[in-house]
């Protein structure tokens, strides 16, 4: 069986992976010059940069790739210190509470809202709404304070989403579920999340000697020239019980037919395909999903010029502190081999939902407003000894209310047309752990249904 996957992101590598695995011939398309999707490492006077995610959460499917590449030997654990993490309290980082212990002692909440947290598992659970925003079930469940410097900030880490917009259901399955199975979403949030982990979760987070690259890298070096770089998918029509598609491969029309198809590309690049009528029409939620624009500043500085410790894995800002950053990551505190000797390594995350205006704009204006945080929150002086500036136009998919036509969609899309499978960060999960899983389950399903 002949199957194409389109996009070498790490969703298409990790469908790929496991076609090959399961003995199907496999070739990948990408339209880019090189493999990972949004995955950027890059090494300069000394520093390895992550222009785009920076670390991987330790999950089983990504367990399964590691072992299967044999790439133990070059993974790196974080530091101890990376446990910590800061949040902005009225204009100073503080720790985020850790154990019981340190909630009640943190100045990270007010004594309200530490009462409100305690108090939580006794509250009454509601017949909550199929679709409600993550603010709203956190608001009703733990109060405004709680959403405003907790939800808002997490919500802006893993997003540069917006907690009043994104569907609880959908963005936040495990807040969401606790509420519903076990009434409480601190207890059933921890029930939840330890059984859809597993154990290696434990580990924590994950990346490699050479940076979050060495994963694709790894990956597409195994597929080897099953691997198609430069290479678009325009189109695609149904042809017998297979697909006939369209490339632009280095700007020469080509085509191929292939018996199944496995679309790994994000859903913003669905429209700019020729589609067949019945998906164009299901698949018109997927293609209207926001993604706002991120930037990501990566900055280094003479150690002697930041004052505080980085004694952490970085700080987020609640969006009432009112900053310009979304936060900074404290990386070469995270992952050892990120600065030169003498110097740290920052990465401001700046845009999103919150300001998008600034996750496009030019170094030049936001330069002056980022060092300005860090020079209030993390008291650096002086100017930094590196800059790396990289805009994200499409950065992350929103999951916001009403997600499900999204799924709904492509569900519609892949029960119309057989041999037609749709994958990728828009559909379960934006986290590179959920990427490679639902690859992984993309690839079984495809073996399992021809
Ligand atoms: C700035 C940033 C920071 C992030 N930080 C983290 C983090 O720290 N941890 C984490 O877990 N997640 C993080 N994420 C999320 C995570 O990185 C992504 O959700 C994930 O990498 C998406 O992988 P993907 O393969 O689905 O899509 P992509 O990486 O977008 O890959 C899709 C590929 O498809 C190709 N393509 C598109 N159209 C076509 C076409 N017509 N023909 C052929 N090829 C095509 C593209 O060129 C691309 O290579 C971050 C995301 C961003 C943007």
């Amino acid at each position: 069986m002949q199957v194409a996957v389109i996009g070498a992101g790490i969703t298409g590598l990790s469908a790929a992976l496991e076609l090959r695995v399961r003995g199907a011939h496999v070739t990948v398309l990408e339209a880019g010059s090189r493999v990972g999707g949004v995955i950027t490492t890059l090494r300069r006077d000394g520093f390895l940069v992550e222009a785009g995610p920076t670390s991987l959460t330790t999950t089983p499917a990504l367990e399964h790739v590691i072992d299967m590449l044999d790439l133990e030997p070059v993974r790196l654990s974080p530091s101890a210190a990376a446990k910590r993490r800061y949040i902005v309290r009225d204009g100073t980082p503080v720790p985020l509470p850790s154990d019981p212990v340190s909630l009640v002692r943190t100045r990270a909440l007010s004594a309200s809202a530490k009462l409100r947290l305690l108090r939580e598992p006794f509250v009454q659970a509601v017949r909550s709404p199929e679709d409600e925003s993550v603010a709203s079930l956190v608001r009703r469940r733990l109060g405004d304070e709680i959403v405003a410097y907790m939800v808002n900030p997490f919500v802006a880490g893993i997003y540069a989403g917006n907690p009043e917009r994104l569907s609880a259901r959908h963005a936040m399955p495990i807040l969401y579920h606790a509420e519903r199975r076990h009434g409480s979403l601190l207890i059933g949030g921890m029930k939840e999340a330890k059984a859809r982990a597993g154990v290696v979760r434990r580990r924590g987070i994950t990346s490699f000697r050479d940076g979050l690259h060495t994963l694709p890298a790894a990956m597409a070096a195994a597929l080897g020239p099953r691997v198609r770089l430069r290479t678009r998918l325009t189109g695609l029509a149904r042809e017998g019980d297979g697909w006939r598609v369209q490339l632009d491969a280095q700007g020469a029309p080509e085509d191929r037919y292939f018996d199944a198809l496995v679309w790994a590309g994000p859903a913003h690049a669905l429209a700019s395909l020729t589609l067949p009528p019945e998906a164009r029409g299901a698949l018109a939620p997927a293609m209207q999903l926001r993604h706002p624009p991120l930037a990501t500043l990566a900055l280094g500085f003479a150690r002697r010029d930041v004052t505080h410790p980085l004694d952490g894995f970085g700080v987020l800002c609640p969006e009432v502190e009112r900053r310009t950053v979304l936060g900074v990551l404290f990386s070469s505190s995270v992952f050892e081999g990120r600065a030169p000797e003498g110097q740290v390594l920052v990465t401001c995350f700046i845009g999103g939902e919150r300001a998008p205006a600034l996750g496009a704009a030019p170094l030049e204006t936001l330069l002056p407003a980022v060092l300005e945080d860090l020079r209030t929150l993390l008291g650096v002086r002086g100017t930094p000894t590196f800059v790396h500036h990289q805009q994200w136009p499409h950065a992350i998919p929103q999951y916001e209310l009403g997600h499900e036509a999204v799924e709904n969609g492509a569900a519609r899309a892949e029960a119309a047309l057989p041999g037609l499978y749709l994958t990728g960060q828009w559909r379960n999960g934006v986290s590179l752990g959920d990427c490679i899983a639902q690859g992984q389950a993309t690839a079984a399903r495809v073996m399992a249904e021809r």
